[in-house]
């Protein structure tokens, strides 16, 4: 096959170049605009030859002030410029990634030569950045999922697990005081008798939003399971757990749930346990307020009763 002369190479080249989606711009020594595309054009706000024979900071401010181009932080747009011109001195090969108005995206690639021409090339990546958009919200959106009982919209076993893990040993690091509540909704089993599965679940929508109410937003709460729930009370030691305890016991017991015509009263019970730095785990930790809540049960419910290593056997 012939060779093509290099002329009409060149010129073919040139015509592809203008011809192509993504945006080529070349700027000489003294950064003037010497060849663009249309795509580069626009992207400046203008026709694609209106933008050749200006300046680079020319057509950055042109691009600004039509709306067509970059997005300056706060309107800041003599400092876009800057650090705009800035970055063009740098030598070699550099990418990055920018974004336009009206939510578009470019990724641009830039050779300075050493005699200090600048060859731009951009790419539209509106759509990678969609989709990356759409992922990570699909992500964030999974992760609460994967965080949350269903039913009460609180925190699940695992969730709870997890902060309160983290919750514990920064307690356990810095000396710091730090409580359970292990609470168990009483004579649940006949509320569902009662007013059957969905009554109960009425009842597990309330007390969850009725603890809520009471808490810190750094105190941590899960549903572990059924109609048992646990709370830790990042700060807080035995006697100021025991107010918050007793607190819940009231608001719960003033709590009616409406449902189908009916009225729904019920009450709580509460073990309280405070980590005592001697070397517990926090699964130790949640066993001796589940001691005390069964105490609290024994003793005749509605009522809360604080784990003691003598006075639980
Ligand atoms: P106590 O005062 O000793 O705690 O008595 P109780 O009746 O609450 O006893 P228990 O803890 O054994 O009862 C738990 C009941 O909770 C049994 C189960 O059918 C019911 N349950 C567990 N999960 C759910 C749920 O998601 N919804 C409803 N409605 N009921 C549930
Ligand atoms: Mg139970
Ligand atoms: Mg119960």
């Amino acid at each position: 096959m012939e060779k093509l002369p290099l002329e009409q190479l060149n010129e073919r080249i040139i015509k592809a170049l203008e011809a192509s989606q993504d945006g080529v711009g070349v700027y000489d020594q003294n950064d003037i605009m010497v060849f663009c595309n249309d795509t580069v054009g626009r992207i400046l706000g203008y026709e694609a030859s209106e933008a050749i024979g200006r300046s680079f900071e020319e057509n950055l401010r042109h691009s600004w002030a039509t709306g067509a181009g970059v997005i300056a932080d706060d309107g800041d747009v003599d400092g876009m410029v800057r650090r705009a011109m800035e970055s063009m001195k740098t030598q070699g090969f550099s990418t990055f990634e920018s974004e336009r108005h009206h939510g578009e995206w470019t990724q641009v690639s830039r050779v300075r030569t050493e005699d200090g021409c600048t060859f731009m090339y951009s790419t539209d990546i509106t759509k990678l950045k969609n989709t990356e958009k759409s992922l990570r919200e699909a992500l964030r959106y999974v992760k609460k999922l994967a965080a949350t009982d269903s039913l009460t919209g609180i925190s699940n076993r695992r969730h709870f697990m997890e902060q309160a893990n983290k919750e514990f040993n920064r307690s356990k690091r810095y000396g710091h005081a730090l409580s359970i509540l292990a609470l168990d909704i009483d004579h649940f089993k006949s509320i569902n008798d009662n007013y059957g599965h969905q009554g109960g679940d009425k009842v597990l929508e309330a007390i969850s939003e009725c603890c809520q109410a009471q808490l810190r937003a750094s105190d941590i709460f899960g549903r572990l399971g059924g109609e048992e729930f646990s709370i830790l009370l990042p700060e807080t030691n035995q006697a100021l757990a025991s107010v918050m305890a007793q607190k819940i016991l009231e608001a719960v017991a003033a709590l009616r749930v409406e449902y189908e015509d009916k009225s729904i009263a019920f009450t709580t019970s509460i073990g309280v346990a405070e980590f005592s730095h001697s070397g517990a785990t926090l699964e130790a930790l949640m066993q001796f307020s589940d001691q005390a809540l069964y105490k609290a049960k024994h003793n005749g419910r509605n009522r809360l009763e604080v784990y003691s290593k003598t006075s639980m056997t």
